[in-house]
């Protein structure tokens, strides 16, 4: 795929220029575990890597490989591997990318299932973590000085869309030679290519908007080929691999992904207006609103805010339960990202761990909703959030 394409363009062709097998326009799903050869020469020199092909779905599989293929593309990677789900996809490049002695800096609101990594996990494996307040850039730069091998950012974060410098990060992370990993889940690359900011790994949870239609998990990271290269090893080794049929399933709605995620955006931006003016709403957490503390940033390095958005009610979670009861276009459940609208409690969801005090040092009210907007009717999701709050208060 050449550079002069435009997204819409490569989310549809990307890793699709060939005609499939019979002729196929659609991609086959390849529900094989391995791959036969007759010709033994053949066979030994792809198991060999001398010729391309594939041996065992374990480490390669035809319909992974245009679902790789389409990320690297739109991703403007080199490569790109792919695994079972989201964290997945980030415990295998942190366990690949580090090693005994290692020292990882990364930020206090990464993913709930990220920061398990980081407090549980890597310490175990003898990597000092540092976890430093996410906005706070100078805080980071100096742990960073300090000397790491890798930085670990996510942005814009889960649930107070805090936004992140990635230019200024990757740059001060590139003078001391450490590795820059970016979670761009929220933004997907529509909104956001952290690649281009400077960003040597970016990684996904699929099962968010790229797949975009909450039935189907996966994970993908793309960005250097000799990184992608090691963490490819890992997972064909240790086996967090992504079934042919979540593969289909994930490239079918990345076809649809611009479209989806232009919607996404202006939903969202209509919705947190609206919630902004509402009297029963205290706060409306959403980059695209011009007093959000990382509104410049955003506008400098995304190309749209996003469909994700929070908001804390004036009162206390009894409302938060009152107004999820009554709103009637969305699934009350713990995912996000998909064409339906879904929200949720922070503090017994995402944040179910954490104590009060905790939550409030991490700045979520007990009064907080996460809603990730869908992409119904702008007009109609604010009637149901109009409604909902009004017969709750
Ligand atoms: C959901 C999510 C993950 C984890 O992905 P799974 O597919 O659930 O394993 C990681 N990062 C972010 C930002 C997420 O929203």
């Amino acid at each position: 795929m050449t550079n002069s394409m435009h997204f819409g363009t490569e989310a549809i062709w990307g890793g699709e220029t060939e005609l499939f097998s019979e002729g196929a326009i659609g991609v086959p799903v390849y529900q094989s575990v391995a791959f036969g050869y007759d010709d033994m020469e053949q066979w030994f020199n792809v198991a060999l890597g001398r010729e391309p092909g594939h041996i065992y779905s374990r480490n390669t599989n035809p319909t992974l490989k245009v679902l790789e293929d389409k990320i690297r593309t739109l991703d403007g990677a080199e490569a790109a591997t792919s695994f079972a789900t989201g964290m997945a996809a980030i415990s295998n490049t942190l366990f690949a990318m580090l090693h005994p002695g290692d020292r990882v800096v990364a930020i206090k609101d990464t993913y709930g299932g990220t920061n398990k990594i980081f407090i549980e996990f890597l310490p175990k494996m003898g990597v000092e973590v540092t976890l430093c307040d996410t906005t706070d850039f100078d805080q980071i730069e100096a742990e960073v000085a300090r000397g790491c091998k890798l930085l670990y950012l996510e942005s814009p974060t889960n649930p107070t869309l805090k936004v992140m410098d990635i230019t200024r990060l990757a740059k001060a992370a590139h003078q001391i030679g450490a590795l820059v990993v970016v979670d761009n889940t929220f933004a997907t690359p529509v909104n956001q290519r952290p690649l281009a900011l400077g960003a040597d790994l970016v990684v996904y949870s699929a099962t968010k908007y790229l797949n975009g239609h909450s039935d189907a998990m996966g994970g993908l990271v793309s960005g250097r080929q000799d990184l992608i290269q090691e963490i490819y090893h890992y997972r064909e080794i240790t086996g967090a691999t992504l079934s042919a049929q979540s593969a289909y399933m994930i490239l079918r709605g990345m076809k649809t992904l611009e479209l989806r995620i232009q919607r996404h955006n202006e939903n969202a931006m209509r919705v947190a207006e609206f919630l902004s003016g509402h009297p029963n709403v205290d706060k409306v957490f959403y980059p695209g609103l011009p007093d959000h503390p990382g509104h410049d940033i955003a506008r400098r390095q995304m190309d749209g805010f996003g469909g994700m958005l929070s908001f804390s009610l004036k009162g206390g979670f009894d409302k938060v339960v009152r107004v999820l009861e009554a709103l009637r276009y969305a699934h009350k459940a713990a995912s996000l990202g998909s064409v339906g609208t879904l929200a949720g409690p922070p503090k017994v969801t995402s944040h179910v761990e954490l104590t009060e005090a905790e939550r409030a040092a991490a700045g979520i009210p007990e009064g907080m909703i996460r809603y990730s907007v869908g992409i119904e009717n702008a007009e109609d999701l604010i009637a149901d959030l109009d409604q909902a709050l009004r017969q709750s208060f």
